[in-house]
């Protein structure tokens, strides 16, 4: 049943984008494959995959598949420049999103009776609307927190009763540690139940989430490319591996370096199609996550196969803070400065459960040779800290260090030291 509707789709998303998108014309014509190449669901596997690069070298609306008139929503990936990624949706898009995120709530045992406190944050980041519309769709009663302002959350906690709470694991921690600071007891809380995603997180800090909450917590995936979250979605029941909506999503494990399917159980890059989405449907498209599939039934009775918590990346992508960061996206940052070297290293680290960026970059001979040394030095390290906030959204200190006293590489330079135990 579910097959043959998965194929029924696929056939349709292939015809419609090689009709309406011209990348996909194109690499469908290089590979030389045709829509009517799919007749099974494994001949997916002939298709070109669909990486970031072209998603941003047809930036911004390039690989709509609908005219702007049919467009009702734009967002875009965290924390990037001009480069970022720009996703759109129709109106039949935004209620399937609306759907699959109350999928995600019901799978969290929530219903129209449940009050939800939704701290990922609004705006261009998908998380914020997402659960928005997902929560309303279930009939719940939704606060519209978005995130930061970290002392008003608690006092809303205690006063509105919410029972359920969004927000990524790292700022669950963050609004225990500030309850704790203001003599809140947060285990007494009315909160049962945690939807926490957007970055990676382990087993351990579940287990740390659940004990200074009191609440379950479950893990939820997703990104902006497929749809923003509500890809996939843990159960209560199972609490172990997140359902993907295969009704709506295709996934493949791929191995990163080859491009070989794996079979399913076998840890590789998680690769999606989008079978039902209008106006942004990709082809199989690379995340660049690292996962594996489970296919064993579920405790909750769902048959839904599921995916494993995200153990890694296939590329040196960052999250800090919620905000997606490219180390390149630093470098061009720094190279831009005058007197900078190309010198660098990047370290990640957690200050209680707050992420923190340090980058600590060489400067040239001529700038120790100043006579204002001290001086020029405090400017430059402020201008580079402005611009990393200003162009990525995130906060770093900055250290400057005398040239040639960071080390140097013989083989991959490797410029990030990610600290964090998570
Ligand atoms: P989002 O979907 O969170 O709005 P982005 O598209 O900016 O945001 O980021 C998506 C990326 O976030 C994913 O490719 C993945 O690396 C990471 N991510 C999202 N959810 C999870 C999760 N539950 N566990 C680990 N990583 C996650
Ligand atoms: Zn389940």
């Amino acid at each position: 049943m579910l097959e043959a509707l998965q194929l029924k789709r696929l056939k349709q998303v292939v015809q419609r984008v090689y009709h309406t998108v011209g990348f996909y014309r194109r690499v469908f014509d290089e590979a030389s494959v045709t829509p009517d190449d799919i007749k099974t669901l494994d001949d997916l596997k002939r298709f070109p995959f669909t990486s970031k690069q072209d998603l941003r070298d047809n930036y911004p609306f390039g690989m709509f598949a609908v005219p702007m008139s049919s467009v009702v929503r734009l967002h875009a990936s965290s924390g990037t420049t001009g480069r970022s990624t720009v996703v759109g949706y129709t109106k039949r898009d935004i209620d399937t999103w609306s759907e699959l995120m109350a999928r995600c709530f019901v799978a969290a045992g929530l219903t129209k009776n449940d009050i939800i406190h939704n701290a990922y944050g609004y705006g261009l980041f998908t998380g914020g609307l997402g659960a928005h519309y997902g929560a309303e769709k279930l009939g719940a009663s939704v606060i519209p927190m978005s995130g930061g302002n970290t002392k008003r959350q608690i006092m809303i906690l205690q006063d509105f009763g919410p029972t359920a709470i969004c927000c990524t694991p790292s700022y669950a921690l963050n609004l225990a540690e500030q309850g704790k600071a203001m003599g809140v007891d947060m285990r007494s809380l009315k909160l049962r139940v945690g939807i926490f995603g957007a970055e990676p997180w382990s087993e351990k800090m579940r287990q740390e989430i659940e004990n200074v909450l009191g609440i379950k917590a479950l893990n939820i995936f997703g990104l902006s490319e497929i749809m923003g979250p509500g890809v996939a979605m843990e159960c209560l029941e199972g609490r172990h591996g997140m359902h993907i909506f295969e009704d709506h999503f295709l996934v493949e494990t791929i191995n990163p370096e080859t491009g070989e399917v794996l079979p399913p159980g076998e840890e590789g890059e998680l690769v999606f199609t989008t079978i039902t989405k209008e106006a942004f449907p990709l082809v199989r498209y690379r995340t660049r996550d690292l996962s594996r599939l489970i296919t064993e039934p579920c405790r909750c009775g769902r048959t839904l196969h599921r995916m494993d918590r995200v153990m890694g990346r296939s590329d040196d992508m960052l999250i800090i803070r919620g905000v997606n960061v490219f180390p390149s996206q630093i470098e061009a940052i720094l190279l831009a400065i005058k007197g900078v070297e190309p010198h660098y290293q990047l370290i990640v680290d957690r200050a209680g459960t707050l992420d923190t960026l340090e980058i600590q970059v060489e400067v040239g001979e001529q700038v120790f040779a100043n006579a204002d040394e001290v001086k020029v030095l405090q400017n430059m390290e402020r201008q580079i800290a402005k611009d990393i906030k200003d162009y990525l959204g995130v906060s770093a200190k900055v250290k400057l260090v005398e040239p040639k006293t960071l080390q140097r590489f013989e083989g991959k330079a490797s410029r990030v030291q990610d600290k964090r135990r998570i």
